[in-house]
């Protein structure tokens, strides 16, 4: 049986509608050209993959595993990405909920955790991510960056939101100040959605 392929999710509001802070262009090149490349990145690679198997050939095992990884992680992150983001008007500008209470207890407020995220995505070296992740262990909430696409990631800590600062997400509207980008962001969080997704994880059972 054929396995089933990556697709390229469709956003869930216009490519205009996160407008001023991201530009319908930015947005538009970013999901539709970036985003597209890694998934069909993925597609080949498992095409090729699933190929050589059958055949029983060859391919370069290291390689394949970075690019496996990278494209991969492209994908999986901006799929994150679209999804967290709500237009302007919509958008309750801080946390709600749970995750609301739990920054407040491991940053003191919302202010203090938006400035260490800031610094945290401010200073990532070349490509890469900022996340905020929640270790279930000890019930903190964690901020990491994220090298390329799957560098210096904690596997089994779950991501509750990402902001993207590859060059690719603003160059457009901000050419190469990444500080401008990272702070028009905060006014299209989708705070009410990223706390459903807290919940959900607190929930979820380890396997
Ligand atoms: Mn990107």
């Amino acid at each position: 049986m054929a396995k089933e392929m990556y697709i390229l999710p469709n956003l869930k509001y216009g490519y205009a509608d996160l407008e001023p802070y991201i530009s319908e262009e930015q947005l538009r090149i970013h999901h539709n050209k970036h985003h597209q490349a890694y998934v069909t990145n993925v597609n080949s690679i498992l095409q090729m993959m699933d190929k050589a198997r059958a055949d029983g050939t060859d391919f370069d095992y290291k390689a394949n595993a970075k690019a496996l990884a990278f494209n991969l992680g492209g994908h999986v992150l901006h799929d994150y990405f679209w999804w967290e983001m709500i237009p302007a008007n919509n958008s309750n500008k801080e946390p709600v909920g749970e995750l609301s209470e739990v920054i407040k207890e491991d940053f003191e407020n919302f202010e203090r955790f938006k400035k260490e995220f800031t610094q945290v995505a401010l200073s990532v070296e070349g490509s890469g991510w900022a996340a905020l992740s929640f270790c279930k262990g000890t019930k903190r909430l964690g901020i990491m960056q994220i090298e390329k696409h799957n560098v210096n990631i904690i596997p089994s800590f779950p991501i509750l939101m990402v902001l993207d600062v590859w060059e690719h997400a603003y160059y457009i509207d901000y050419k190469n100040e990444r500080g401008k980008f990272i702070d028009a962001f905060w006014n299209i969080v989708d705070w009410e959605k990223i706390d459903k997704h807290f919940k959900q994880i607190q929930s979820a059972q380890k396997a």
